[in-house]
Protein backbone atom coordinates (compact mmCIF):
# COMPACT_ATOMS: atom_id res chain seq x y z
CA UNK A 1 0.00 0.00 0.00
CA UNK A 2 0.87 3.32 -0.62
CA UNK A 3 2.37 5.70 2.22
CA UNK A 4 2.83 9.13 1.72
CA UNK A 5 4.59 11.08 4.65
CA UNK A 6 2.82 13.83 6.40
CA UNK A 7 5.44 16.06 5.75
CA UNK A 8 4.94 15.88 2.43
CA UNK A 9 1.83 18.31 2.39
CA UNK A 10 2.76 20.65 5.43
CA UNK A 11 0.16 21.79 8.14
CA UNK A 12 -2.01 23.76 5.35
CA UNK A 13 -1.84 21.48 2.71
CA UNK A 14 -2.97 18.70 5.03
CA UNK A 15 -5.93 20.26 6.16
CA UNK A 16 -6.75 21.40 2.75
CA UNK A 17 -6.48 17.94 1.31
CA UNK A 18 -8.87 16.19 4.00
CA UNK A 19 -11.23 18.58 4.05
CA UNK A 20 -12.55 19.76 0.62
CA UNK A 21 -14.45 17.53 -0.17
CA UNK A 22 -16.23 18.05 2.63
CA UNK A 23 -19.54 20.30 1.90
CA UNK A 24 -21.20 23.29 3.84
CA UNK A 25 -25.02 22.25 4.10
CA UNK A 26 -26.84 24.52 6.77
CA UNK A 27 -27.67 27.99 6.45
CA UNK A 28 -26.24 28.49 10.32
CA UNK A 29 -23.02 27.93 8.97
CA UNK A 30 -22.18 31.21 7.76
CA UNK A 31 -18.46 30.77 7.43
CA UNK A 32 -16.43 27.06 8.24
CA UNK A 33 -13.01 26.05 7.30
CA UNK A 34 -10.54 28.72 6.26
CA UNK A 35 -9.96 31.65 8.77
CA UNK A 36 -9.46 32.26 12.48
CA UNK A 37 -12.66 30.82 13.40
CA UNK A 38 -16.37 29.53 11.95
CA UNK A 39 -19.15 31.77 11.96
CA UNK A 40 -22.67 30.37 12.96
CA UNK A 41 -26.22 31.84 12.81
CA UNK A 42 -28.81 30.18 15.47
CA UNK A 43 -31.01 32.88 15.10
CA UNK A 44 -33.66 31.93 17.35
CA UNK A 45 -32.68 28.13 18.31
CA UNK A 46 -30.87 27.26 21.55
CA UNK A 47 -27.23 26.44 21.02
CA UNK A 48 -26.22 22.73 22.41
CA UNK A 49 -22.46 22.13 22.29
CA UNK A 50 -20.59 18.75 23.31
CA UNK A 51 -17.00 17.59 23.25
CA UNK A 52 -15.39 14.17 23.16
CA UNK A 53 -11.92 13.08 23.46
CA UNK A 54 -10.24 10.11 22.34
CA UNK A 55 -6.84 8.82 23.10
CA UNK A 56 -4.74 5.75 21.13
CA UNK A 57 -4.90 2.69 23.85
CA UNK A 58 -7.13 4.19 26.30
CA UNK A 59 -10.29 4.43 23.66
CA UNK A 60 -9.72 2.62 20.88
CA UNK A 61 -7.16 -0.22 20.13
CA UNK A 62 -5.81 0.08 16.54
CA UNK A 63 -5.21 -3.45 16.24
CA UNK A 64 -8.93 -3.97 15.52
CA UNK A 65 -10.59 -0.98 15.09
CA UNK A 66 -10.21 0.11 11.12
CA UNK A 67 -9.04 4.27 10.68
CA UNK A 68 -12.48 4.73 8.91
CA UNK A 69 -14.38 3.19 11.36
CA UNK A 70 -12.79 5.11 14.07
CA UNK A 71 -13.86 8.47 12.05
CA UNK A 72 -17.17 7.17 11.95
CA UNK A 73 -17.73 6.34 15.32
CA UNK A 74 -15.60 9.62 16.96
CA UNK A 75 -18.27 11.88 15.08
CA UNK A 76 -21.68 9.64 15.72
CA UNK A 77 -20.99 9.62 19.58
CA UNK A 78 -20.57 13.42 19.79
CA UNK A 79 -23.93 13.72 17.42
CA UNK A 80 -25.30 11.45 20.38
CA UNK A 81 -25.20 13.43 23.04
CA UNK A 82 -26.33 15.85 20.90
CA UNK A 83 -29.56 13.61 20.34
CA UNK A 84 -29.82 12.78 23.64
CA UNK A 85 -30.64 16.87 24.69
CA UNK A 86 -33.59 16.10 22.36
CA UNK A 87 -31.66 18.41 19.77
CA UNK A 88 -30.10 18.06 16.61
CA UNK A 89 -26.08 18.11 15.73
CA UNK A 90 -25.19 20.74 12.86
CA UNK A 91 -21.07 21.76 12.82
CA UNK A 92 -18.03 19.32 13.86
CA UNK A 93 -15.00 20.77 14.91
CA UNK A 94 -11.90 17.91 14.58
CA UNK A 95 -8.64 18.02 16.47
CA UNK A 96 -5.83 15.80 15.63
CA UNK A 97 -2.33 14.62 17.80
CA UNK A 98 -1.09 12.80 14.95
CA UNK A 99 2.51 10.54 15.49
CA UNK A 100 4.65 9.74 12.95
CA UNK A 101 3.57 6.58 12.76
CA UNK A 102 0.74 8.05 10.83
CA UNK A 103 0.70 8.47 6.77
CA UNK A 104 -1.45 10.80 4.67
CA UNK A 105 -3.47 7.25 3.36
CA UNK A 106 -4.27 6.37 7.14
CA UNK A 107 -5.77 9.92 7.68
CA UNK A 108 -7.71 9.61 4.81
CA UNK A 109 -9.54 6.59 6.13
CA UNK A 110 -10.02 8.62 8.84
CA UNK A 111 -11.48 11.81 7.27
CA UNK A 112 -13.46 9.11 5.08
CA UNK A 113 -15.16 7.92 8.13
CA UNK A 114 -15.80 11.61 9.40
CA UNK A 115 -17.41 12.29 6.06
CA UNK A 116 -19.51 9.32 6.01
CA UNK A 117 -20.76 10.24 9.35
CA UNK A 118 -21.56 14.09 8.67
CA UNK A 119 -23.42 13.16 5.02
CA UNK A 120 -25.28 10.78 6.97
CA UNK A 121 -26.42 12.61 10.24
CA UNK A 122 -26.14 15.84 8.08
CA UNK A 123 -23.63 17.65 10.02
CA UNK A 124 -21.10 20.43 8.47
CA UNK A 125 -17.23 19.87 9.35
CA UNK A 126 -16.48 24.18 10.26
CA UNK A 127 -12.94 23.79 11.16
CA UNK A 128 -10.20 22.04 13.81
CA UNK A 129 -6.41 21.71 15.08
CA UNK A 130 -3.81 19.76 14.06
CA UNK A 131 -0.93 19.25 15.76
CA UNK A 132 2.33 16.50 15.75
CA UNK A 133 2.29 14.31 18.79
CA UNK A 134 4.80 11.90 19.89
CA UNK A 135 1.95 9.42 21.31
CA UNK A 136 0.22 7.54 19.19
CA UNK A 137 -3.17 9.67 17.40
CA UNK A 138 -5.47 11.84 19.74
CA UNK A 139 -8.86 13.00 18.30
CA UNK A 140 -11.10 15.43 19.92
CA UNK A 141 -14.37 16.38 18.43
CA UNK A 142 -16.93 19.00 19.38
CA UNK A 143 -20.11 19.25 18.15
CA UNK A 144 -22.71 22.17 17.57
CA UNK A 145 -26.41 21.25 17.85
CA UNK A 146 -29.74 23.11 17.93
CA UNK A 147 -32.44 23.13 20.13
CA UNK A 148 -35.94 24.58 20.47
CA UNK A 149 -36.19 26.67 24.09
CA UNK A 150 -39.16 24.19 25.27
CA UNK A 151 -37.85 20.80 24.06
CA UNK A 152 -35.08 20.72 25.30
CA UNK A 153 -34.46 17.72 27.34
CA UNK A 154 -31.95 17.56 30.62
CA UNK A 155 -31.60 14.58 32.79
CA UNK A 156 -33.19 16.32 36.04
CA UNK A 157 -36.45 15.94 35.14
CA UNK A 158 -38.20 12.54 35.78
CA UNK A 159 -41.36 12.64 37.44
CA UNK A 160 -42.81 9.84 40.23
CA UNK A 161 -44.72 7.55 38.00
CA UNK A 162 -42.91 8.17 34.93
CA UNK A 163 -42.22 5.37 32.70
CA UNK A 164 -38.76 4.62 31.99
CA UNK A 165 -37.95 3.65 27.91
CA UNK A 166 -35.18 2.68 26.25
CA UNK A 167 -34.37 2.41 22.20
CA UNK A 168 -33.30 -0.46 20.70
CA UNK A 169 -31.21 -3.31 22.56
CA UNK A 170 -28.47 -3.10 25.40
CA UNK A 171 -25.47 -4.89 25.98
CA UNK A 172 -24.58 -5.27 22.35
CA UNK A 173 -21.65 -3.37 21.70
CA UNK A 174 -19.84 -4.73 24.96
CA UNK A 175 -20.32 -8.51 23.31
CA UNK A 176 -18.83 -7.20 20.15
CA UNK A 177 -15.95 -5.83 22.54
CA UNK A 178 -15.36 -9.00 23.98
CA UNK A 179 -15.00 -11.20 21.06
CA UNK A 180 -12.69 -8.78 19.06
CA UNK A 181 -10.39 -9.37 22.17
CA UNK A 182 -11.17 -12.72 22.44
CA UNK A 183 -9.84 -13.45 18.63
CA UNK A 184 -7.10 -10.34 19.08
CA UNK A 185 -5.74 -12.89 21.91
CA UNK A 186 -6.11 -15.71 19.76
CA UNK A 187 -3.95 -13.57 16.87
CA UNK A 188 -1.33 -12.87 18.98
CA UNK A 189 -0.93 -16.54 20.09
CA UNK A 190 -0.57 -17.48 16.47
CA UNK A 191 -1.02 -15.23 13.55
CA UNK A 192 -1.63 -17.74 11.00
CA UNK A 193 -5.32 -17.96 12.75
CA UNK A 194 -7.94 -15.90 10.71
CA UNK A 195 -10.53 -14.35 12.92
CA UNK A 196 -13.95 -16.18 14.16
CA UNK A 197 -16.32 -13.72 13.35
CA UNK A 198 -19.64 -16.17 12.22
CA UNK A 199 -22.81 -14.86 12.53
CA UNK A 200 -21.95 -12.21 14.97
CA UNK A 201 -21.59 -9.43 12.35
CA UNK A 202 -24.63 -7.23 14.31
CA UNK A 203 -22.62 -7.41 17.45
CA UNK A 204 -19.29 -6.15 15.88
CA UNK A 205 -21.35 -3.85 13.48
CA UNK A 206 -22.50 -2.30 17.14
CA UNK A 207 -18.84 -2.26 18.60
CA UNK A 208 -17.07 -0.69 15.53
CA UNK A 209 -19.81 1.27 13.85
CA UNK A 210 -22.40 2.69 16.37
CA UNK A 211 -25.39 4.79 15.14
CA UNK A 212 -26.65 7.49 17.19
CA UNK A 213 -30.85 7.34 17.79
CA UNK A 214 -31.68 10.28 15.03
CA UNK A 215 -34.51 8.43 14.13
CA UNK A 216 -35.85 8.20 17.84
CA UNK A 217 -35.72 11.91 18.71
CA UNK A 218 -37.72 12.22 15.38
CA UNK A 219 -40.32 10.24 15.94
CA UNK A 220 -41.08 11.61 19.42
CA UNK A 221 -41.12 14.79 18.06
CA UNK A 222 -43.67 13.67 15.08
CA UNK A 223 -45.77 11.57 17.96
CA UNK A 224 -45.85 15.31 20.06
CA UNK A 225 -44.09 13.40 23.08
CA UNK A 226 -41.27 15.51 25.16
CA UNK A 227 -39.56 13.03 27.57
CA UNK A 228 -39.53 14.51 30.88
CA UNK A 229 -35.44 13.29 31.46
CA UNK A 230 -33.45 11.57 28.71
CA UNK A 231 -29.56 10.62 28.07
CA UNK A 232 -27.84 8.53 25.40
CA UNK A 233 -25.96 5.04 27.23
CA UNK A 234 -22.30 5.07 26.26
CA UNK A 235 -21.55 3.95 29.97
CA UNK A 236 -24.34 1.19 30.49
CA UNK A 237 -27.59 1.16 31.85
CA UNK A 238 -27.11 1.07 35.32
CA UNK A 239 -24.66 4.25 35.13
CA UNK A 240 -27.44 6.88 33.33
CA UNK A 241 -30.46 5.25 35.74
CA UNK A 242 -28.31 6.84 38.71
CA UNK A 243 -27.80 9.80 37.02
CA UNK A 244 -31.14 10.36 35.77
CA UNK A 245 -32.31 9.50 39.13
CA UNK A 246 -30.10 11.07 41.26
CA UNK A 247 -30.09 14.18 39.02
CA UNK A 248 -34.00 14.26 39.17
CA UNK A 249 -34.27 13.10 42.77
CA UNK A 250 -36.68 10.96 42.28
CA UNK A 251 -36.07 6.22 42.47
CA UNK A 252 -36.95 3.58 40.00
CA UNK A 253 -37.55 0.15 39.52
CA UNK A 254 -37.12 -1.42 36.31
CA UNK A 255 -37.24 -5.05 35.10
CA UNK A 256 -35.19 -7.40 34.74
CA UNK A 257 -37.26 -9.54 31.79
CA UNK A 258 -37.98 -6.08 30.03
CA UNK A 259 -34.17 -4.88 28.97
CA UNK A 260 -33.54 -5.49 25.22
CA UNK A 261 -31.22 -8.01 24.86
CA UNK A 262 -30.48 -9.01 21.04
CA UNK A 263 -29.98 -12.81 20.06
CA UNK A 264 -26.50 -12.78 18.78
CA UNK A 265 -24.90 -10.46 21.91
CA UNK A 266 -27.01 -13.08 24.00
CA UNK A 267 -25.54 -16.05 22.21
CA UNK A 268 -21.82 -14.62 22.15
CA UNK A 269 -22.33 -14.24 25.96
CA UNK A 270 -23.60 -17.67 26.65
CA UNK A 271 -20.05 -18.24 24.39
CA UNK A 272 -17.88 -16.61 26.59
CA UNK A 273 -20.39 -17.62 30.08
CA UNK A 274 -20.61 -14.15 30.56
CA UNK A 275 -24.33 -13.17 32.15
CA UNK A 276 -25.83 -11.26 29.15
CA UNK A 277 -28.20 -8.71 31.56
CA UNK A 278 -24.91 -7.74 33.54
CA UNK A 279 -23.58 -6.79 29.64
CA UNK A 280 -26.58 -4.90 29.20
CA UNK A 281 -26.59 -3.00 32.84
CA UNK A 282 -22.65 -2.31 33.44
CA UNK A 283 -21.20 -2.56 29.13
CA UNK A 284 -21.41 0.43 27.59
CA UNK A 285 -20.95 2.02 24.39
CA UNK A 286 -24.37 0.92 23.13
CA UNK A 287 -25.27 5.14 22.45
CA UNK A 288 -29.15 3.80 22.71
CA UNK A 289 -31.23 6.81 24.47
CA UNK A 290 -33.21 6.02 27.74
CA UNK A 291 -35.32 8.41 28.19
CA UNK A 292 -38.32 9.11 30.67
CA UNK A 293 -42.00 10.06 29.71
CA UNK A 294 -45.30 10.80 31.61
CA UNK A 295 -47.62 8.30 32.02
CA UNK A 296 -50.12 10.31 29.89
CA UNK A 297 -48.03 9.66 27.32
CA UNK A 298 -48.52 5.60 27.57
CA UNK A 299 -50.66 5.16 24.26
CA UNK A 300 -48.52 7.67 22.76
CA UNK A 301 -45.19 5.78 23.40
CA UNK A 302 -46.56 2.46 22.04
CA UNK A 303 -46.77 3.32 18.98
CA UNK A 304 -42.94 4.16 18.54
CA UNK A 305 -41.15 1.58 16.87
CA UNK A 306 -37.72 0.12 18.61
CA UNK A 307 -38.82 1.58 22.19
CA UNK A 308 -39.29 -0.98 25.62
CA UNK A 309 -40.66 0.04 28.55
CA UNK A 310 -38.80 -1.38 30.98
CA UNK A 311 -39.81 0.48 34.51
CA UNK A 312 -40.82 3.28 35.79
CA UNK A 313 -39.89 6.36 38.37
CA UNK A 314 -40.97 5.83 42.11
CA UNK A 315 -39.77 8.08 45.38
CA UNK A 316 -36.45 8.46 46.20
CA UNK A 317 -36.94 6.65 49.42
CA UNK A 318 -38.14 3.99 47.38
CA UNK A 319 -34.25 3.57 46.03
CA UNK A 320 -33.09 2.13 42.88
CA UNK A 321 -33.70 -1.37 41.95
CA UNK A 322 -33.93 -3.77 39.34
CA UNK A 323 -36.27 -6.60 39.55
CA UNK A 324 -35.04 -9.93 38.55
CA UNK A 325 -37.47 -13.08 37.00
CA UNK A 326 -38.53 -14.14 40.16
CA UNK A 327 -39.56 -10.69 41.77
CA UNK A 328 -36.49 -10.43 43.35
CA UNK A 329 -34.99 -6.81 44.09
CA UNK A 330 -31.20 -6.46 43.37
CA UNK A 331 -29.95 -2.56 43.92
CA UNK A 332 -28.87 -1.17 40.99
CA UNK A 333 -24.61 -0.37 41.21
CA UNK A 334 -22.48 2.18 39.41
CA UNK A 335 -19.84 -0.34 37.97
CA UNK A 336 -20.52 1.58 34.32
CA UNK A 337 -18.11 0.67 32.09
CA UNK A 338 -15.15 3.71 32.10
CA UNK A 339 -11.82 3.52 31.14
CA UNK A 340 -10.82 5.21 34.25
CA UNK A 341 -11.58 2.24 36.14
CA UNK A 342 -9.08 0.18 33.96
CA UNK A 343 -5.70 1.14 34.75
P1 LIG B 1 -4.85 28.53 13.44
O1 LIG B 1 -3.40 28.76 13.18
O2 LIG B 1 -5.68 29.77 13.53
O3 LIG B 1 -5.10 27.54 14.54
P2 LIG B 1 -5.01 26.46 11.49
O4 LIG B 1 -3.95 26.65 10.49
O5 LIG B 1 -4.82 25.45 12.57
O6 LIG B 1 -5.42 27.88 12.10
O7 LIG B 1 -6.35 26.10 10.74
C1 LIG B 1 -6.73 26.68 9.51
C2 LIG B 1 -8.17 26.32 9.24
O8 LIG B 1 -8.28 24.90 9.11
C3 LIG B 1 -9.13 26.71 10.35
O9 LIG B 1 -10.36 27.05 9.75
C4 LIG B 1 -9.24 25.46 11.17
O10 LIG B 1 -10.47 25.42 11.86
C5 LIG B 1 -9.14 24.37 10.09
N1 LIG B 1 -8.55 23.10 10.59
C6 LIG B 1 -7.35 22.91 11.21
N2 LIG B 1 -7.13 21.63 11.49
C7 LIG B 1 -8.24 20.95 11.08
C8 LIG B 1 -8.64 19.58 11.11
N3 LIG B 1 -7.88 18.61 11.64
N4 LIG B 1 -9.85 19.27 10.58
C9 LIG B 1 -10.64 20.23 10.06
N5 LIG B 1 -10.32 21.52 9.99
C10 LIG B 1 -9.14 21.90 10.50
MG1 LIG C 1 -4.47 25.60 14.50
Amino acid sequence: MQRTEISKYGEFGLIKHLTERFKINHASTLKGIGDDAAVLNYAEKKILLTTDLLLEGVHFDLTYVPLKHLGYKAAVVNFSDIYAMNGHPKQITVSLGISKRFSVEDLEELYAGIELACKTYGVDLVGGDTSASFTGLTISITCLGEGETDKIVYRNGAKINDLVCVSGDLGSAYMGLQLLEREKIVFAANDQAAPDFNGMDYILQRQLKPEARQDIVLALSEKGIVPTAMMDISDGLSSELIHICSQSKVGCRIFEDKIPINYQAAVMAEELNMNIVTAALNGGEDYELIFTVALEDYEKILTVDNIGIIGHITKSEHGLFLVGRQGEEIALKAQGWNSLNES
